[in-house]
């Protein structure tokens, strides 16, 4: 099966061909239909597998072109690079769109990554702390939230983080689309998926 065959837009078929992906990988070919069904999804892959793009075209195929002020995706991963590397990837992805995707991450002040997010944005990309402490100062307007991705769900869990998790999914919609990727499904992972997820659809790579 195709990039074409996986029913992506003209726009993102051209950034995939940009990037020199010639064709999908298995969890690709495997979370993209049932994202793009509107299903929550719970994927089971290692980093390297390709699994940002499974997450991020769905993303970029709901919300299509930028809408408003307030962010409608949220995806939160463990750590500064992680964000960086998926900012950075659905920054190419999302090349002949208009879309704002800005990212948030610690080890530095907060102005610049408020500032765009006061600019309008349509996808945040963070780490739990950092999405909590800027929301915490009235920036972040999250009704319009519809799609939510835990990325490295284990690391996450291994890093303490369950409870900004909880956190968040307080200040947000209840009725979203969830993705949740994990390379081990350990017990707190579980746990968080059972919190998270609602009749997910399973993947594993
Ligand atoms: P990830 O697992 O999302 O971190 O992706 C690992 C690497 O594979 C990144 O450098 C991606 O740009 C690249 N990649 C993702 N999808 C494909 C694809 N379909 N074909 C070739 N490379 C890909």
């Amino acid at each position: 099966i195709s990039f074409e065959e996986l029913k992506l837009s003209r726009q993102f078929l051209n950034a995939i061909d940009d990037l020199g992906y010639t064709a999908p990988t298995p969890i690709q070919k495997k979370a993209i239909p049932i994202a793009l069904a509107g299903h929550d999804l719970l994927g089971i892959a290692q980093t390297g597998t390709g699994k940002t793009a499974a997450f991020v075209l769905p993303i970029l195929m709901k919300l299509k072109y930028a809408q408003g002020d307030h962010v409608r995706a949220l995806i939160l991963a463990p750590t500064r690079e992680l964000v960086m590397q998926i900012e950075g990837n659905a920054r190419e992805l999302a090349r002949y769109t208009d879309l704002r995707i800005v990212s948030l991450y610690g080890g530095l002040g907060p102005k610049q990554q408020i500032e765009a997010v006061e600019k309008g944005v349509d996808i945040i990309v963070s780490t739990p702390q950092r999405f909590l402490d800027i929301y915490l100062k009235g920036i972040i307007h999250t009704k319009l939230i519809k799609t939510m991705v835990l990325d490295e769900a284990d690391k996450m869990m291994d890093m303490g983080f369950m409870p900004q998790i909880k956190n968040v999914l307080e200040v947000v919609p209840r009725k979203r689309q969830n993705m949740l990727f994990s390379a081990t499904m350990h017990d707190k992972v579980i746990l968080l998926t059972e919190d998270f997820l609602e009749f997910p659809e399973k993947i594993e790579i």
